[in-house]
């Protein structure tokens, strides 16, 4: 079997983001970058499943500027066997890469293709759903459970109740939820041997697609300050301020 797996740079998580003084999007210049999140969880689920002999190829995809490359590498480090970059310096939305995805997809012929549930800087959650619907495959999305045996899915899904279970059949598109696993670390020498694996580099245009976006961005602003908070002296003041000041009760 083989899997694909989509790895997108965002900016680090522990980066308070800062927005773009004229309001057209945030400050990307000098700040740590790095993995998405949810999609070191699918890398680390498309691993785990290789481990347990039901997959031979991993191949991590990554559509975004040259420094995507440096994605693709962590994905190869802690284990992924090759990668694709598309190469665009363009901003891309979710369509984008869904579109970009599919040509892939359609290329490579996977049984399976492991997304994020959402990327953590535009927080879309729209990718996995839209590639599930252009290929026609099956879609299990918040992932936070997988099993796979002879070319059916079982996966379990956070939902507002509870867990649901489905199975769905292969080839599929599967989105990962915090749960699924804790990822792993690199290891050096893993490292080292990532950099003699190999990474194809395409366009958009290779693949087809045309990058355009559909959606225009009126502005984007920092949520409004929180007021600093106060300490009561005690219950009879509380009850005095939310009565008199913040006029609640
Ligand atoms: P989104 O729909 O933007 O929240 O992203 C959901 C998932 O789609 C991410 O977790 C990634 O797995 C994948 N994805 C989105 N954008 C890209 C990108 N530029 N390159 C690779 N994967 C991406």
């Amino acid at each position: 079997m083989k899997v694909l797996v989509a790895v997108k740079r965002v900016i680090d998580f522990n980066v308070k983001v800062r927005v773009k003084s004229d309001g057209s999007g945030v400050e990307t210049q000098n700040v740590k970058m790095s993995m998405n999140p949810f999609d070191e969880i699918a890398i680390e689920e498309a691993l785990r499943l290789k481990e347990a002999g039901k997959v031979e190829e991993i191949i991590a995809v990554s559509m975004g500027p040259q420094q995507a490359q440096e994605t693709i590498r962590t994905a190869l480090a802690m284990g992924a066997d090759r990668g694709i970059h598309v190469l665009t310096d363009d901003p891309l939305e979710p369509l984008a890469v869904a579109k970009m995805l599919k040509a892939i997809a359609e290329e490579e012929k996977p049984d399976l293709v492991i997304l994020g549930k959402q990327a953590i800087d535009d927080d879309a959650n729209q990718t996995g759903q839209m590639l599930a619907a252009l290929l026609g495959w099956s879609q299990g999305t918040f992932a936070s459970k997988l099993e796979l045996a002879s070319g059916k899915l079982d996966v379990t899904r956070e939902v507002d109740g509870g867990l649901e279970t489905l199975t769905i059949q292969t080839p599929a598109v599967v989105t990962t939820d915090l749960r699924l696993n804790e990822p792993r670390y690199a290891s050096l020498p893993n490292i080292m041997k990532a950099k003699k694996k190999t990474i194809d580099k395409k366009t958009p245009g290779d693949l087809g697609v045309d990058t355009a976006p559909r959606l225009k961005v009126l502005k984007i602003v920092e949520p409004p300050k929180r007021k600093s908070g106060e300490m009561v002296a005690n219950v009879a003041a509380l009850v005095d301020k939310l009565k008199n000041e913040a006029k609640v009760i």
